[in-house]
């Protein structure tokens, strides 16, 4: 039973936040969609982003991710997640690509943080270069360990598949994981409209619905996340992975219940749209009363479509 839960018009419960706390970030991935633009002076403090979600927990959301460009390069991302935990949400996490996490694993487990998903999609230090425009995998490597070592549990690893780019690197990847404890979630590569190269998409996309029917197929056991967009979930060999697919876009906005916060503050209704946003960092500063902070997530939450109805 889901009590003290706002639902959408659609009657999807919105039962997480995933916030953008910068968009700076250390590495450069030739995939990335960037998730808007705002200078380093103009990011939400720690403060603002626990008056975000203290509103979040009085309409009733679980859980709170925070992403980036790279969350781990804010100096003050200790400090953040502390302010956050002490709100005492069900779950609080955090996405990365790890090159950080060995330096700060350990205080963020401490400030209140319970579980990491960090971003590798290869094991190959060729094929990392050419994905990230970096040299970063031993720390990224170290800071997978560093994670499971302190507890940060489940760890999980994104990997974003490319076809010719690693597409043949899933196995090594799920051994990996194995072997760590840590659960694999492949990533089907969307449109990215900031993408330096416009053919990327077109030329690297690679869709999983193959290796989902084969999974299906030799799995010992398959389930599905309710509330995390219809995702399934493949038991095989003693390992998980999980399988993340945007683009079949009915599916999953029938299942989400995930509102976003843009870094410049915004409440993003729905992740494959930018044309039902809805200002608030502007009113945070204003210091507007909580009721009408309120009124302003309602307002981003009533803005949910699913991307197709039918
Ligand atoms: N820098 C952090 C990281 O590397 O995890 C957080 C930000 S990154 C944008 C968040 C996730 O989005 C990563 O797992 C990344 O692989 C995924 N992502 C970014 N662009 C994508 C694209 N075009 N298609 C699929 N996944 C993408």
């Amino acid at each position: 039973m889901l009590e003290n839960v706002v639902k959408d018009k659609y009657d999807r419960p919105i039962l997480s936040l995933r916030i953008t706390i910068s968009n700076r970030c250390n590495e450069n991935c030739l995939y990335c969609h960037h998730d808007g633009m705002v200078s380093s002076k103009d990011e939400m403090t720690p403060d603002e982003l626990y008056k975000i979600c203290k509103i979040a927990k009085r309409i009733g959301v679980r859980k709170i991710r925070l992403s980036g460009g790279d969350p781990l390069v804010r100096k003050d991302i200790v400090e953040i997640v502390e302010k956050i935990a002490s709100l005492d949400f069900q779950d609080i996490s955090l996405t990365t690509n790890g090159v950080l996490l060995g330096k700060y694993a350990e205080d963020l487990k401490k400030a209140g943080l319970d579980r990491v998903n960090v971003s590798l999609d290869t094991l190959n230090p060729e094929t990392y270069k050419k994905v990230t425009s970096m040299d970063y995998l031993k720390e990224a490597r170290a800071g997978i360990l560093k994670a499971v070592e302190v507890g940060l549990y489940p760890v999980k690893i994104n990997m974003v598949i490319m076809k010719d780019i690693n597409q043949n690197e899933i196995k090594d990847m799920f051994e990996f994981c194995k072997e760590h404890g840590i659960i694999l979630q492949l990533i089907e590569l969307i449109e990215s409209e900031n993408c330096d190269d416009d053919k990327f998409s077109a030329n690297y996309h690679y869709p999983l619905e193959d290796l989902e029917n084969k999974l299906a197929d030799i799995a010992d056991d398959v389930r599905e996340r309710k509330f995390m967009q219809g995702r399934k979930k493949y038991y095989l060999n003693d390992g998980e992975i999980e399988i993340v697919r945007p683009v079949d876009n009915s599916k999953f906005c029938a299942n989400c219940s995930r509102l976003r916060i843009t870094p410049d503050g915004k409440i993003k209704p729905c992740l494959l749209r930018n044309d039902n946003l809805v200002e608030l960092i502007s009113h945070i500063r204003k210091n507007e009363s909580e009721e009408k902070l309120e009124e302003i997530f309602l307002n981003g939450i009533n803005n949910r479509e699913p991307f197709n109805t039918d």
